[in-house]
């Protein structure tokens, strides 16, 4: 089938020191990518529009979200966010957080969809941190049960990086499931709990990974039951990644978001994956990482 995707310009539109570890250019080459290897078509791109604020205030403090929105965060609370602020960043901030939303909804209508952004795993109630402002997944969910879309939501978060935000949005919600798969020794420092945490020691390779998903994800679909799963899909596993401590290959990747996406389809329980973190300088490794996803999904649907 023609897999639906989510993207937009305005993921890529961002201007950083040389410096900034944040790959902004990814979302772009990663769109032309999929184009250019059949991987998809012009048609089925959806575009989000901005995100409706009072969503984003469901799930965050009232008063962050103003303050972001007009500029107004203190330096500090801005640096560990980790971007200054400007236009660009509020756009596409708020057109990121809808395509997961949006992401969401067509997961619920085709089964499955894909976005070409998201998993701002690291943002709290009422603070950023790690790239992340307002956090996609949980607004995304929120969203899903509120218009009666989906009953209990299962957050699958196999970045490499613990989904501290989402463990700590989701704490005292019984209809949001949250379980991340990280590596133990990678940020952040401070790890709360999520409703699941599976640790990775630092060179965990291939087999190792791949065996875990295995044992976790069919007893989490049993025992929850979930309507809609969001996967963030974080290619910040790699061996070769600048932010991450584990040993998993670019056949790692794929053979993790298959094993995912077969679950999912085979308890008929709809899908949306965000392509989530990856940090490499080397743009052409990075973008073919990201494409893991996308052949993955394709091969299973
Ligand atoms: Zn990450």
């Amino acid at each position: 089938m023609n897999i639906p995707l989510v993207y937009h310009a305005s993921y890529s539109q961002l201007a950083l020191p040389a410096t900034h570890r944040f790959p902004t250019s990814k979302y772009q080459l990663l769109q032309q990518y999929l184009l250019n290897h059949n991987l998809t078509t012009p048609a089925d791109f959806h575009s989000p529009d901005k995100i409706d604020i009072e969503l984003i205030k469901q799930v965050h403090q009232p008063q962050y979200v103003n303050d972001f929105i007009s500029n107004k965060l203190e330096y500090k609370v801005m640096r560990r966010i980790g971007f200054p602020w400007s236009e660009a960043l509020l756009n596409r901030t708020l057109h990121a957080v809808n395509g997961t939303t949006l992401c969401a909804e067509l997961a619920i209508k085709h089964g499955v969809s894909l976005h070409l952004s998201g998993g701002y795993h690291h943002a709290h109630y009422d603070y950023g941190s790690g790239f992340c402002i307002f956090n996609d997944l949980m607004i995304a969910a929120n969203n899903m049960i509120n218009m009666g879309k989906a009953t209990k939501v299962l957050i699958i978060d196999c970045d490499v990086h613990q989904g501290d935000g989402t463990a700590t949005l989701s704490s005292h919600l019984e209809n949001i499931i949250s379980c991340s798969f990280h590596c133990a020794k990678n940020f952040p420092s401070r790890k709360p709990h999520s409703d699941h945490d599976i640790e990775f020691d630092k060179g965990t390779n291939d087999d190792d990974f791949i065996k875990t998903l295995q044992q976790v994800v069919p007893y989490l679909i049993q025992i929850y039951q979930p309507d809609l799963i969001l996967y963030d899909a974080g290619v910040d596993i790699h061996s070769d990644d600048d932010l991450g401590y584990l040993n998993i290959s670019t056949g790692g990747i794929l053979s993790r978001d298959k094993f995912i996406f077969s679950q999912a389809k085979q308890a008929e329980i709809p899908i949306a994956a965000v392509i989530g973190g990856g940090y490499s300088r080397n743009e052409d490794e990075l973008t073919q990482r990201h494409s893991q996803l996308f052949i993955a999904a394709n091969s299973i649907w």
